[in-house]
């Protein structure tokens, strides 16, 4: 019986151990069921943290950290920046200066390579930026963007496209956000799997926040804003 009731509280506690900071998804329930009412809660295009070498890239709450996880044993990649408007509304600009590429097949991704990281420039990283698309995966990429588009030289602050819900399923799109991440290079010249947390760098000290889910459980408000 008390093996039984320790091995209960036990996945319960690893159960709960798994699931974003409370605090964080609370605040972000608050944020999407009125926008308006927090502008507080908005980081804001363009912004440039004190020694960060990368601008914010959209408009938006910051929902969800790297390392945040959704479910046992997924741990997230990047984060998730909630413009609280309809898709297709929020501007995305390039967080960096890089080379921009779109896979023939990409409706709502575009990577940029960063040929020298700012903050250990005897590497090349690529910046990730996903769900430029609605729930049907109409894109919101702008035009100078189309799928195939191959190291294009996009600087700092460039108009990408807008954001999206698209999730890859019509009937159950995410909420209007933009999922940006940085990814590594295989040192080979090509971009790892996104999808592994392990193939990514933890965002903070390129923009300047607390974005790392491991240290910080509350939420992110702004450069100078303690969280
Ligand atoms: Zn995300």
């Amino acid at each position: 019986m008390v093996v039984v009731i320790v091995a209960v509280v036990t996945g319960v506690l690893l159960y709960l151990r798994s699931l974003p900071s409370t605090q964080r998804v609370v605040r972000l329930r608050q944020f999407l069921a009125n926008p308006p009412s927090h502008p507080e809660w908005i980081m804001r295009a363009g912004t440039r943290c004190e020694g960060a070498p990368f601008l914010f890239p959209t408009d938006g709450m910051i929902g969800f950290l790297w390392g945040d996880s959704f479910r046992p044993g997924h741990r997230h990649q990047g984060i998730d920046i909630f413009a609280g408007t309809e898709p297709g509304i929020t501007p995305v600009f390039a967080a960096y200066d890089g080379y921009l590429t779109r896979l023939p097949e990409w409706k709502s991704s575009l990577i940029q390579r960063v040929p020298r990281d700012p903050l250990q420039p005897d590497r090349q990283i690529w910046l990730y930026y996903t769900h430029l698309a609605d729930a049907n995966g109409h894109s919101y990429i702008v035009d100078d963007f189309p799928p195939g588009t191959y190291e294009v030289f996009v600087p700092a602050g460039s108009l990408l496209g807008y954001q999206g819900n698209y999730s890859g399923d019509p009937h159950n799109p995410v909420g209007v956000h933009l999922h940006i991440s940085i990814v590594k290079d295989d040192g080979k010249g090509k971009f790892l799997n996104e999808l592994h947390i392990g193939n990514t760098l933890d965002p903070s000290p390129y923009f300047g926040l607390p974005l790392n889910a491991h240290t910080n459980s509350g939420p992110v408000l702004g450069c100078d804003r303690a969280p």
